[in-house]
C-alpha cells in the first residue's frame, strides 16, 4: 500500500495538487470563476509567481510524496506556453516529486490553442486534456461569449489524438438560453465522435457579477429552459454517454472504464489536497484554506524577493471539525456512483458510523432516495439524481456528538 493510502484522517498526506491559472483572453458572459484578462508578459509574471508559491510549500512537504495527480485549472491554462507549463511541472517535480504514473490534467480553451501547442503540452508531461466544448452550435457559443467555434474544438481534438493523449475530457454546458434537449444531444454526440473518453456536463447557473446576470436583471437575457427541460437535458447526457460505454461515476461526470478523473475523485472522496495560485483552495490536515483572490496583490507578494507565507495571504481559513467532516463524507461521497460505505468511513475516521447518520441513511432508503451499494453502503437512486441536494441537506442537518 502506498504512503498516501496508509495515513488516517487529518494525518493523511495529500498526493494531489491543484494549480489555479487566473488568466483568460477575455471574459465569457456566464463565468464567475476567478480570472482576469492578462497580456503575455503579465501571464508570464503570474507563472513566475506561481512557481515561487509552490517553492514556499516545500517546508510543509513530508518525504513520503510524490504527487499522483496535478491539475492545471483556471482561468485558461492553455494560454500558457508549453515552456511555461514545463517550468511549473519542473518546479512541482523538485518540490513534491511526481509519481511516474501521475495524472497531469490541463484545461484547454479551443479558441486559443494551436495544434503545435497541444503536441508540446504532451511533450512536457501533460497526460490528460479537459477541453471546453460547451455546445455544438456556434450561435450558443457566441451568445455565451465563448471565443471559440465548433471547428476550433475539432481542430484541438484532432491535434490531441495525433499527440497521443489517451485521456480526453470534454466539458458540456446545458441549460443555455434558448437551448433545446436536441441541441444538447447533438453536443454530446459530437464530443463522443471527436474521441472524448470522459464527459463533464454542467447546468448553467446565473451567477452574481456576470454579464448574464446583468442581462437577466435588465430583462434582456434570452429565455432560459425551464426546470423540466433542464432535467430532460441532464437525462439526455446520461443516456447518450451510457450508450457509448461511458459510465456515470459522479453526478456530472461520465467516463470510459479507467478514464475517470483521478484528481476530482480526491475532492469527492474527502481526501486532502494541496493548492496554489490566486484564490486557490487547499484542504490540509483537516483545514480548508483559500488564498487571497486579489490577483494583483497575490502576484506582487510572490514576485517579491524572499516571499513566504503570511497569514494575510489567507482569505478564508476553516478548521473542519470532525462531525462536519463526517457529514461531508456523505454529501460529497454520494455524488459518486460508487456511493459511500461503513467500511470506508471506519478506515477514514477510525471509528464506526455514528447512529444518527445511519438513521438518516435508513430514512432516505425508506423514501426511495438511497439504495444499497455493495454490502455495506449506499448510493443515490435514479430518481434522487435530479434532487440530490435534498439528500445532501438531510446529512448536513443531521446532529450528533463525537465522543
Ligand atoms: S469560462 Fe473559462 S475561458 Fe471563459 S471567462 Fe471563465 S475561466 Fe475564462
Amino acid at each position: 500500500m502506498s504512503a498516501c493510502a496508509a495515513n488516517p484522517y487529518r494525518d493523511r498526506v495529500p498526493c494531489s495538487l491543484y494549480l489555479h491559472l487566473a488568466f483568460c483572453r477575455h471574459r465569457c458572459r456566464y463565468c464567475s470563476f476567478l480570472s482576469r484578462v492578462m497580456d503575455p508578459a503579465e501571464r508570464h509574471a503570474y507563472v513566475t509567481a506561481l512557481c515561487s508559491e509552490i517553492r514556499a510549500l516545500e517546508r510543509l512537504v513530508p518525504a513520503v510524496l510524490p504527487l499522483v495527480t496535478l491539475y492545471f485549472g483556471g482561468g485558461t491554462p492553455s494560454l500558457m506556453t508549453a515552456d511555461e507549463a514545463a517550468q511549473i511541472i519542473a518546479t512541482v517535480e523538485e518540490v513534491f516529486g511526481l509519481d511516474p504514473g501521475a495524472e497531469i490534467t490541463l484545461e484547454v480553451n479551443p479558441g486559443d490553442t494551436a495544434a503545435e501547442k497541444i503536441r508540446d503540452f504532451a511533450r512536457v508531461g501533460v497526460t490528460r486534456l479537459s477541453v471546453g466544448l460547451q455546445a455544438a452550435q456556434d450561435r450558443h457559443l457566441a451568445y455565451a461569449g465563448r471565443d471559440h467555434t465548433v471547428a476550433d474544438y475539432h481542430r484541438v481534438m484532432e491535434a490531441a489524438g495525433r499527440a497521443g493523449f489517451a485521456s480526453l475530457s470534454s466539458d458540456i454546458l446545458y441549460g443555455l438560453p434558448q437551448q433545446t434537449p436536441e441541441e444538447v444531444a447533438a453536443t454530446v454526440e459530437l464530443a463522443l465522435a471527436a474521441g472524448s473518453t470522459h464527459l463533464s456536463f454542467y447546468s448553467l447557473t446565473i451567477d452574481p457579477g456576470t454579464a448574464f446576470e446583468r442581462l437577466e436583471r435588465a430583462g434582456r437575457l434570452a429565455a432560459l429552459p425551464d426546470e423540466d427541460t433542464e432535467r430532460e437535458m441532464y437525462a439526455v447526457c446520461l443516456d447518450l454517454a451510457r450508450a457509448a460505454g461511458l459510465r456515470r461515476y459522479e453526478l456530472s461526470n461520465a467516463a470510459l472504464p479507467g478514464h475517470e478523473g483521478r484528481h476530482n475523485l480526491v475532492y469527492w472522496r474527502g481526501e486532502p489536497y494541496w493548492a496554489a495560485g490566486a484564490g486557490a483552495s487547499s484542504y490540509l490536515g483537516g483545514v480548508r484554506r483559500r488564498t487571497i483572490s486579489g490577483i494583483r496583490h497575490w502576484m506582487e507578494h510572490w514576485l517579491s524577493p524572499g516571499a513566504d507565507w503570511t497569514t494575510e495571504l489567507w482569505e478564508e481559513e476553516e478548521a473542519v471539525d470532525l462531525a462536519d467532516a463526517m457529514r461531508e463524507f456523505f454529501w460529497l461521497g454520494l455524488r459518486l456512483a460508487e456511493g459511500v460505505g461503513r467500511e470506508r468511513f471506519r478506515r477514514l475516521f477510525g471509528q464506526p458510523l455514528p447512529v444518527a447518520l445511519e438513521r438518516s441513511a435508513a430514512g432516505l432508503v425508506a423514501e426511495g432516495l438511497l439504495e444499497s451499494a455493495g454490502t455495506d453502503g449506499w448510493r443515490l437512486t435514479r430518481p434522487a439524481l435530479d434532487i440530490a441536494n435534498v439528500v445532501f441537506r438531510r446529512f448536513l442537518l443531521t446532529e450528533f456528538d463525537i465522543h
